[in-house]
């Protein structure tokens, strides 16, 4: 962590003239890596994000078949909606680890009134209550509190990075966005996550079954494991982090 936050001020004195840019919304995008595999070969962290709706049983399930690691960030919008994909999850411990995408879905900034179309916490009250909500549902369907949070879009401000931290979870950055939300055709997605590196943090979404991206996601997946690639969980792994200003 205190990697994480020297590499962030580095970064933002690197900025220069960039930082009062950045600063005008004072947002960050962390990008984060696992350790690589070292003697024992590459090896990918797969995170999968269940912001809301129904679950992508072709993921879960070739998960599941090939017994492929992944942590998965669940919403409390999504675990209610859930409970089968849920009890697959929580019957293969080996196989996933649970974390914390918030309670509603709700994009921990509190700089702008609005990411990517979605409406913000705005206030560091507001993230507060979605950081600690979430981490309540993960405890109440794993019985041990997440270590992990990644918020809505991925993006922070600046005040809720460390308001999370103090609260005392890490932030899940990612190094490799697979699907772009779920929005990209299943041959491109395939293609992107088929193309990570030791070390990559794969980011897409189990959550939209109706779309072709999750197909992608499974043949993606299913190359790696073809080609000798590892999958770690994040509660398994050393993971280095960047905190990117955007501006
Ligand atoms: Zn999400």
């Amino acid at each position: 962590m205190r990697y994480s936050l020297s590499v962030f001020a580095f970064a933002l004195v690197l900025a220069g003239s960039a930082a009062a840019q950045a600063h005008a919304i004072d947002i960050v995008e962390p990008q984060m890596h696992i350790a690589k595999g070292g003697a024992k070969g590459p090896q990918v962290a797969l995170t999968l994000d269940a912001c809301m709706g129904q679950t992508d049983r072709r993921i879960l399930d070739t998960l599941v078949e090939h017994k492929i690691p992944a942590t998965i960030f669940i919403t409390g919008r999504w675990a209610k909606n859930n409970a089968g994909a849920l009890a697959v999850m929580k019957a293969h411990p080996d196989l996933f680890e649970l974390e914390n995408h918030g309670l509603n879905h709700i994009p921990p900034i509190d700089s702008v009134p609005t990411m990517y179309g979605i409406k913000t916490a705005g206030s560091l009250e507001a993230i507060r209550a979605e950081v600690q909500g979430g981490a309540d549902v993960v405890r109440a369907q794993t019985g041990a509190a997440p270590r992990w949070y990644r918020g809505a879009t991925a993006r922070y401000s600046r005040d809720a990075i460390g308001l999370i931290e103090k609260m005392g979870y890490k932030i899940a950055g990612y190094s490799l966005n697979g699907d772009q939300g779920a929005s990209l055709p299943a041959p491109v997605v395939e293609k992107r996550i088929a193309a990570a590196k030791d070390g990559d943090v794969i980011i897409a979404h189990i959550n939209q079954p109706t779309r072709s991206a999750g197909e992608g996601v499974v043949e993606g997946v299913l190359a790696l494991q073809q080609k000798g690639e590892r999958f770690v969980r994040l509660e398994d792994v050393q993971t280095s982090e960047t905190m990117n200003p955007v501006s």
